[in-house]
């Protein structure tokens, strides 16, 4: 990362600095701005204007090198980071010290700002903290140079510019590592909703900069809930969808584990539905998967998940709930569809639904996997032995099957369940 960055800075560096510097010499050679530095008397405007362009060459020299090298090791370590942003303000501080008169020293802090910001937002604190080192002695070296060959300034002063600066900088560079770090929270919010994660908020509370970023995590945290339902949504029976139920069981699996708790998982499926397509048409066929979400709902508690994961398939992820609970609840279900007159079917018509039940100790993360197909696995006992009932689901279920179907598939378990009943 920092290789990259710092081969993309290079190509601004190689541009910049000899602009500035050129111009520099430029407007000294035409004596736009005259004053003079201490240098000048011991050896001569031209020898400067040449020291200086001298200088420039040298620095996109290293600057190449240091290119060069990253290219070729294919990473910046710390110490090749360190060495570009000492070359930028040696270079800073010895062509201030070339052209420049003493009482305009400041310019060096002036521009120095741009360096440590910049350090600042691609190479972190340690960096920043290096390059204000480096800037504070290449000052304090250019004052008491200019003082040692009686130039007219006061070094007291100087130094009290340099606080100001210090102060005034570090108090820059951290509010805008404090925006930048914001920024890349809600980045990673905005990274886990393209997953269809809506689990994380932005903090509003710990926010006490209203700012821009402020603005924008605000009005996500307006846009999640809504996002949230049309990803995580059925939107024909309300209920929640297989992305969503994935989502919920993931939470509340590991609620359960952290808590040591049980956990049921309910599979359902309503008895002969392809009969009410048959006999009143698609259209009513949907009226009543979603009255039947409708339903479901009811029923549930309000923390239960129930979810559609088919066509009229639901399952419904239980939290907290030991067999018997899980079955009581399965059998208040069976009883709702008894008792339910649908608006959109004829008064006579009732509805049943087959439920398989599963439930068990969250041991670990991949409890709902195994409790949906074991669900499953009971709803397709449920099915084959009659409908309209709740199955239990355990652990002989499949053995069991296997011996009253003489290992056959299980499909031929019903004229086992008509011969032995
Ligand atoms: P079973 O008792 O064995 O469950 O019989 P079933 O007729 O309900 O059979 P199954 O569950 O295998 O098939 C469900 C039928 O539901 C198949 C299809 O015609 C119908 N169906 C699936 N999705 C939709 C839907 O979104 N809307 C409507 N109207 N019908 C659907
Ligand atoms: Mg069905
Ligand atoms: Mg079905």
């Amino acid at each position: 990362m920092h290789a990259e960055i710092l081969l993309w800075l290079g190509r601004y560096r190689a541009i910049f600095v000899p602009l500035i510097g050129f111009s520099a010499v430029t407007l000294k050679w035409f004596g736009v701005v005259s004053a003079e530095s201490i240098l000048v008397g011991q050896f001569g405007m031209r020898r400067l204007l040449l020291a200086t362009a001298v200088l420039i060459v040298a620095y996109v020299l290293f600057q190449r090198l240091v290119g060069w090298q990253v290219r070729r090791a294919g990473v910046a370590s710390h110490a090749v980071v360190v060495s570009a942003i000492a070359s930028d303000i040696i270079a800073l501080f010895v062509g201030v010290a070339l052209l420049t008169p003493p009482e305009h020293y400041d310019r060096a802090l002036l521009i120095s700002i741009f360096t440590v910001q910049i350090t600042q937002i691609f190479f972190g604190w340690t960096a920043t903290i290096w390059n204000l080192v480096l800037i504070a002695g290449g000052y304090t070296t250019l004052v008491a140079f200019a003082a040692d060959a009686g130039a007219p300034i006061v070094p007291g002063e100087e130094l009290w510019t340099l606080a100001l600066y210090g102060i005034g900088v570090l108090l820059y560079v951290a509010l805008s590592g404090h925006v930048g770090s914001r920024m890349r929270s809600l980045v990673a919010i905005f990274h886990r909703a393209q997953e269809g994660d809506f689990s994380g908020r932005y903090d509003e509370h710990a926010d006490q900069m209203p700012d821009p970023v402020t603005v924008i995590g605000r009005e996500y945290n307006r846009l999640r809930a809504h996002l949230e339902a049309i990803v995580l949504t059925d939107p024909l029976s309300g209920c929640f969808n297989r992305r969503g139920l994935n989502q919920l069981a993931e939470r509340e699996v590991s609620r359960a584990v952290r808590g040591k708790k049980q956990i049921a998982v309910l599979a359902l499926d309503v008895d002969h539905f392809k009969s009410i397509n048959d006999d009143y048409g698609h259209l009513t066929g949907d009226e009543v998967i979603r009255e039947v979400g409708a339903l479901l709902r009811e029923t549930a508690r309000d923390v239960d998940v129930v979810a559609r994961i088919g066509g009229e398939e639901f399952t419904i992820l239980a939290p907290d709930s030991n067999e018997e609970g899980a079955m009581r609840f399965a059998q208040r279900i069976l009883d709702a569809f008894r008792a339910h007159q649908f608006r959109s079917l004829p008064p006579d018509r009732r509805i049943t639904v087959s439920v398989g039940v599963s439930s068990a100790p969250a041991h670990d993360d991949m409890i709902a996997k195994t409790l949906l197909a074991r669900a499953d696995e009971a709803l397709y006992t449920a099915k084959r032995t009659g409908r309209d009932r709740t199955v239990l689901w355990h652990a002989g279920m499949r053995a069991f099957e296997a011996s009253v179907t003489g290992g056959q598939p299980r499909g031929s378990v019903v004229g086992m369940i008509r011969l032995n009943g």
